[in-house]
């Protein structure tokens, strides 16, 4: 661990060489981060404390809930180290919005309404968010309307004075399970903030006009280690906004997390049933879950490194994984628990458009390698 500070000490996180990367990323958690940052963290305390506003749009709250199962360090440990200010965080705010005959009443010291006002005024904020925009029915956004405002005017609002935008989940990434394909998708008109699904002239900043840097951390919900660590290094200015072209790959995902050339298959424990052509069929057993539909082969994600709930556990020892990281989750592993070539094809497009539509080549040699692996070349 000593050598694996060291190295870590010499290179800026986030823009780590692969080899580095290999090295060090399945021990690397955010209390890692933190101690290895220790100088830079006391010099940061310096300066004025670093402002979130985390804004909930249309989900779960999965996000937050796996925020908050962060274990080493927890939440309030590494906001504190950092000097973050969660100035503005729906779920866990102990104010209320009040309105009183159509206004706003009281102070912000009692009106969340009033203090997102404020703290939008104010500025000087990384913006945070999670689930996705409905731009429905018709542009108007009215399917998700907080105090009489349309959501998605609340978000542009709070994007004006953003220092950056991270998109937290699926749902903020491209719209996620709220855009999934159905009968009402259409008129619902869920986006993400960079991509509706995979297209980025359908994010919601293009769309009306944005033009603000912008971080997605993928997954539903994404791993507690990704958002602290990507906040971590933002507030600390172990990356700036002019270096995101070189450490986000094409959808924005950091790709030291989502890694263009490694994919969730690439470390998975039950690896050694697949390279032996041993499959479950069933729930509970041993060996590969490839026939149970798991989209891992496909997943670029660390996700089996660095392992999930305090470094115990990956999808993969549960279950199938539904590459939840990838571009257009859940349609892009949909359906879901059924072994993708079924369709001959692989996750509902031929290889030519993977190559053209996923990140590089790798999703390609995965998926070929996962078809010759079923036809026992
Ligand atoms: S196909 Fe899924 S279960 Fe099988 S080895 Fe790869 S990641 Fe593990
Ligand atoms: S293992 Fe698969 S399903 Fe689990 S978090 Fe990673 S990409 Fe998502």
């Amino acid at each position: 661990m000593k050598n694996l500070v060291k190295i870590l000490d010499s290179v800026d996180i986030l823009k780590m060489d692969r080899r580095t990367f290999m090295k060090g990323v399945g021990l690397l958690g955010a209390s890692t981060f933190l101690s290895t940052y220790s100088t830079q963290i006391v010099s940061a305390l310096e300066f004025a404390e670093t402002k979130i506003i985390w804004l909930h749009g249309a989900e779960s709250t999965g996000c937050s809930e796996s925020l908050l199962n962060a274990s080493n360090p927890d939440v309030a440990q590494a906001l504190n180290k950092l000097n973050v200010n969660l100035a503005y965080h729906e779920t866990l705010l102990a104010q209320q919005g009040i309105w009183v005959d159509g206004k706003l009443a009281n102070t912000a010291d009692l009106n969340s309404e009033i203090l997102l006002e404020d703290l939008i005024k104010q500025g000087n904020y990384i913006l945070v968010v999670e689930g996705s925009i409905p731009m429905g029915p018709a542009g108007s956004g009215r399917y998700l309307v907080i105090g009489e405002k349309p959501f998605k005017d609340t978000v542009a609002e709070a994007a004006k004075n953003a220092t950056a935008v991270v998109a937290v989940g699926a749902c903020a990434c491209w719209g996620g399970i709220t855009n999934a394909n159905s009968d009402i998708v259409n008129d619902t008109d869920y986006r993400g903030i960079a991509f509706a699904k995979t297209d980025p002239k359908k994010g919601l900043f293009t769309e009306l006009g944005i033009d603000k840097p912008v971080i997605n951390i993928p997954g539903c919900p994404p791993h507690p280690d990704w958002i602290l660590l990507t906040l971590g290094a933002l507030i600390l200015g172990k990356v700036t906004l002019n270096d995101l072209p070189s450490i986000l790959d094409e959808y924005k995902r950091p790709m030291l997390f989502f890694p263009p050339d490694h994919v969730v298959h690439d470390n998975c424990p039950r690896r050694g049933y697949y390279d032996k052509g041993l499959f479950d069929e069933g729930a509970g057993g041993p060996n590969c879950l490839w026939k149970m539909g798991c989209k891992a082969p496909y997943a670029h994600g660390d996700c089996a490194m660095r392992k999930w709930n305090g470094s115990v556990s990956v999808c993969t020892q549960a279950g199938p994984c539904i590459a939840c990281v990838e571009p257009g989750f859940p349609d892009s592993s949909r359906p879901l628990y059924v072994e993708a070539e079924d369709k001959g094809v692989l996750l509902g497009a031929d290889v030519g458009t993977i190559a053209k539509v996923t990140v590089g080549v790798a999703a390609v040699a995965a998926g070929v390698h996962a078809v010759r692996r079923m036809k026992g070349e």
